[in-house]
């Protein structure tokens, strides 16, 4: 299905267009610093265009589809979606740099969230409110409209996926704006819709550049809500374009995860998770613990087995089946990463291992950076402070509980959070003092359909996955229906 497809056009309406008023213009692989091919990027028009084909869609088909004719396409498209995991790890490998034996188990899971999302779509029941005999009062959840997806480069498919899956399953149509570094697996995932059968204008996809494409996505008044994950400063951006049309917002942004290793903790699982999740997708992702907070007693063993870990990850190519890490995205965040390194260095960080771009044959043209490990960072410091995305791992000792739930709530996100301990009543006592939308307890980065998902603080507004997902998908309509009809005449005397 995916074979031949064509990344030079966008799916609007139900048809492959030409782009109106963006271009053409080439993609590039982080691999190798040189274009793959070709893509379409819409202009404002083509937004315009794609905005009122969804609404048409919301108007037409789809908001008054019973859940249960919904649930069924959406079932229909997963099964399609699961029998393309491999072309889709595929592209979204060439064009995100993802080793490909991350993508491919990150996109195998992706067709639960939406079987997941379609058993939900007939089960959007209200509830009776109990008053007096004298009224029948009663909710009904209603879609919310069309919605304004906005997804960023690391995670295309994923955040496409926990945002589209509720959406469909509310009776939302939706425009889809991926990256610009990363926009072909959004169209592969249009070709998916296509060939599902879902009608016309119901799930528009429409590459194109934030500042202009997103932001007219953002300000136009025939969207109703916008759901986003990228950074906090766009987010910021993004709430002053869509305030005249007071849209709903949903925002997952970043974090800057503390991963807790208590002294009593079974070191060698804790090791493997905090290294795994400083380096899994080079570093590019909000979940990721790249606060690694070791209490003291066991702080030298930790970093020793991040230096030693550090030497066994196998940076590559990222097609390659035996490539544990890829290039950082693109070339701006390889440039943050390393004015990040560099500041840790100026900061008195002890680089332990790392710490530069990778410049030998067959890697020096793309963006790939050595696993890297600060240790004797302080949580004051930017490097403890800023995310940074990039695989770069920060040591920091703390003594006893009072000092790690310091130290993991002094920065101003608060997305997920990991301890590790094998004390039953600590597990408790710290995960409930974390100010975080997401704690593992003894496992790092466990997410899935089921579980909700969004920041507190500075990462975000709303959960996404789990049934909380759906509520900023709905609107709530309560109705109050008179049993007697009867209403006084308030000037009668
Ligand atoms: P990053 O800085 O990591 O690239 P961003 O938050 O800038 O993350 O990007 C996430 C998504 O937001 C991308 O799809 C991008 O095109 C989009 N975006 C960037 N700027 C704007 C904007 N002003 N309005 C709407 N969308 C935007």
């Amino acid at each position: 299905m995916l074979d031949g497809l064509r990344f030079d056009r966008l799916f609007i309406n139900g048809e492959w267009v030409e782009p109106l008023d963006g271009g053409v213009r080439g993609s590039i692989d982080p691999a190798t610093g040189e274009s793959w091919g070709d893509v379409a990027y819409g202009g404002t028009a083509d937004i315009d265009r794609a905005v009122e084909a969804a609404r048409a869609a919301f108007e037409g088909p789809w908001r008054t589809m019973p859940g249960h004719e919904r649930a069924a396409l959406l079932r229909k498209f997963a099964d399609l979606y699961a029998s393309q995991v491999e072309p889709l790890a595929q592209i979204e490998t060439r064009d995100n740099g993802r080793a490909i034996r991350e993508s491919r188990g990150d996109i195998g899971l992706h067709t639960q969230y939406y079987h997941w999302f379609a058993s939900l779509s007939d089960k959007l029941s209200g509830r009776t409110i109990p008053i007096d005999d004298s009224v029948h009062a009663f909710t009904t959840r209603e879609p919310a409209g069309v919605v304004g997806t906005i997804t960023p480069w690391n995670v295309p498919l994923m955040a496409a996926a926990w945002k589209l899956g509720p959406a469909l399953a509310a009776g939302c149509t939706v425009v889809l704006k991926p990256a610009e570094q990363t926009p072909a697996s959004s169209l592969a995932l249009a070709r998916i819709f296509e060939e599902a059968g879902f009608p016309p204008g119901v799930v528009n996809v429409v590459p194109g550049d934030g500042p202009s494409a997103g932001a007219h996505l953002v300000a136009h008044p025939g969207v109703d809500k916008i759901a986003f994950t990228g950074e906090g400063a766009t987010a910021k951006t993004i709430l002053k374009t869509g305030a005249d049309t007071l849209k709903r917002f949903s925002f997952e942004l970043g974090g800057k995860a503390p991963h807790i290793i208590f002294a009593d903790a079974d070191v060698d699982q804790a090791v493997n998770a905090a290294t795994n999740s400083a380096w899994t997708l080079c570093g590019q992702s909000c979940a990721l613990g790249s606060r690694v907070l070791v209490e003291r007693p066991i702080y030298d063993r930790v970093v020793e087995a991040f230096r030693e870990r550090a030497a066994k990850v196998r940076v590559g190519m990222p097609l390659e089946a035996e490539t544990h890490m890829g290039p950082q995205a693109h070339k701006e965040q390889l440039e943050k990463t390393l004015s990040y390194i560099a500041l840790g260095r100026e900061e008195g960080a002890d680089l332990i291992t790392g710490g530069a771009r990778i410049e030998t044959a067959g890697l020096a043209s793309g963006y790939f950076v050595q696993p890297t490990v600060f240790a004797q960072v302080t949580p004051e410091m930017r490097i403890a402070q800023d995310e940074i995305f990039g695989p770069v791992a920060g040591l920091i000792p703390f003594d006893g509980e009072d000092e790690a739930v310091a130290i993991a709530n002094g920065t101003p996100y608060g997305l997920t959070a990991g301890l590790w301990t094998r004390d039953a009543g600590r597990a408790h006592r710290v995960s409930r003092r974390i100010e975080a939308g997401m704690v593992w307890v003894n496992t790092y980065r466990f997410i899935r359909w089921s579980t909700p998902y969004g920041g507190m603080k500075a990462s975000g507004w709303g959960r996404e996955n789990g049934i909380e997902a759906l509520d900023s998908y709905l609107e709530t309509k309560t109705t109050v229906i008179s049993t007697t009809g009867q209403f006084p005449d308030a000037y009668a005397k």
